[in-house]
């Protein structure tokens, strides 16, 4: 069938589309309920072609979207993406390679050990290998804990992200979450005196503040994790103490489709022990050139899209990237505290800016905005406004801004 062979029109058509999409500042949200999806009931029984298809799905696609790279979204850990690594994401998919083969993937495979390999270096740790997601990166580390240590427990806090409970349950461990205190840190002082038979894992950025235990915990585990999920990227920053000890841990998981601005599907699983902990965690099958290593079977190339970020950049201009994004959530902060209207909760320490109006409930003036984006997490029980500053176009003013017009329009109303 021709529609295997590339066809210039059809591509420049599917480009042009694009581009003119994009051009569009669109919307920071659209509402669940207000996206349209206007297919057939059934499965059709007599395709269109592929550009009509393409042409039928552009509002799927670019309209009823969330732009992450609108001025007011301010909310998700979900960065927009430059454009020559989604381009490079497009060089991926074209080709299709499956980099559990060396056989048809053999740069890719290549190109995947040497980036990692970069990457831990940065961590202090000696390698590891490219997930989906830090879930995954959690699971595999949790995993490969349990396989070499012989652990049945997972000691964490209660702020630590759901995965890791998952991964203790999926694995069959016992998961005891230890109190946090008024920052959201891990009380060590609370961690059971006998961690011998545990896994300690510790949060280097949590999902609801950003804050990061502290990294050196947990000594006498039989595996210390750290789940840098989010703020793992500080480490390529000149934040680089906000980690310190982060060096000393047996794995840590990164997921670079947050704040290394990936296409979604990219993280890391890093070890201190990468040969020991990859030979716990490998299967050899007949067909198989090379053991299987970790969760996944067939996966594409997202180490390519990486490495055209990483050289794009290199490790200054991702420095200041994420540096940006430190100062973005500081002018937030400022504009807050500067504002009587307005409460932050603690100044940011990872990027993470939690703040809310002082007299209405955050949940309603965040339905009724327009012209930007937050998002929300409850602390201790209270609901906050949480800002994460993955957006590098994104303008504090025109948030806050939108969230004053809001409540003053619930004034007047009242
Ligand atoms: C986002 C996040 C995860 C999960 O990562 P995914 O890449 O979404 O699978 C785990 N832990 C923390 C702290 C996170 O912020």
């Amino acid at each position: 069938m021709s529609d295997f062979r590339p066809d210039q029109a059809g591509l420049e058509h599917a480009v042009r589309v694009l581009l003119e999409r994009m051009q569009h500042r669109g919307s920071p949200h659209v509402a669940p309920d207000a996206a349209d999806v206007s297919l057939p009931r059934q499965l059709p029984e007599i395709g269109i072609g592929g550009g009509a298809a393409l042409d039928a799905l552009a509002q799927i696609a670019f309209a009823d979207v969330s732009r992450l790279d609108h001025p007011g979204f301010l909310a998700h850990m979900d960065p927009p993406t430059p454009w020559y690594t989604w381009a490079a994401a497009m060089w991926a998919a074209a080709t299709n390679q499956n980099v559990l083969h060396p056989d048809t993937a053999p740069a890719a495979r290549a190109l995947e050990s040497h980036v990692v390999a970069w990457l831990a270096r940065v961590f202090g740790l000696s390698g590891g290998h490219m997930v989906p997601g830090s879930t995954v990166a959690n699971l595999t580390a949790l995993w490969a804990a349990r396989e070499l240590t012989g652990a049945t427990r997972v000691v964490t806090s209660e702020a630590a992200h759901l995965s890791v409970v998952k991964s203790a349950d999926i694995l069959g461990m016992e998961c005891v979450q230890v109190p946090v205190d008024d920052k959201q840190q891990l009380r060590t002082e609370l961690l059971p005196p006998d961690l011998s038979d545990s896994v300690v894992v510790l949060t280097a950025g949590t999902v609801a503040t950003g804050a990061v235990d502290d990294l050196h915990a947990g000594q006498g585990a039989a595996w210390r994790h750290v789940d840098a999920a989010w703020a793992g990227a500080l480490r390529l920053s000149s934040h680089t103490r906000a980690l310190d000890g982060i060096e000393t841990a047996d794995s840590v998981g990164v997921s670079l489709h947050k704040w290394l601005y990936q296409p979604k599907g990219s993280a890391l699983v890093l070890f201190a022990d990468a040969e020991r902990a990859h030979e716990a965690i490998s299967y050899g099958g007949g067909y198989l050139a090379v053991p299987n290593v970790g969760l996944l079977g067939s996966r594409g190339s997202s180490a390519l899209p990486l490495a055209i970020t990483l050289l794009a950049w290199g490790r200054q201009g991702i420095a200041e990237q994420i540096d940006a994004g430190m100062a973005m959530a500081d002018e937030l902060a400022d504009l807050v505290t500067s504002d009587a209207e307005l409460e932050l909760w603690h100044r940011p320490c990872t990027g993470v800016v939690n703040w809310r109006p002082v007299e209405c409930d955050p949940e309603s003036v965040r339905e009724r905005m327009t012209g930007a984006w937050v998002s929300t997490a409850t602390i201790d029980g209270d609901r906050w406004f949480r800002s994460v500053a993955a957006n590098p176009l994104a303008d504090p003013r025109t948030v806050v801004s939108a969230v004053k017009e809001t409540m003053n329009g619930s004034r007047r109303e009242n």
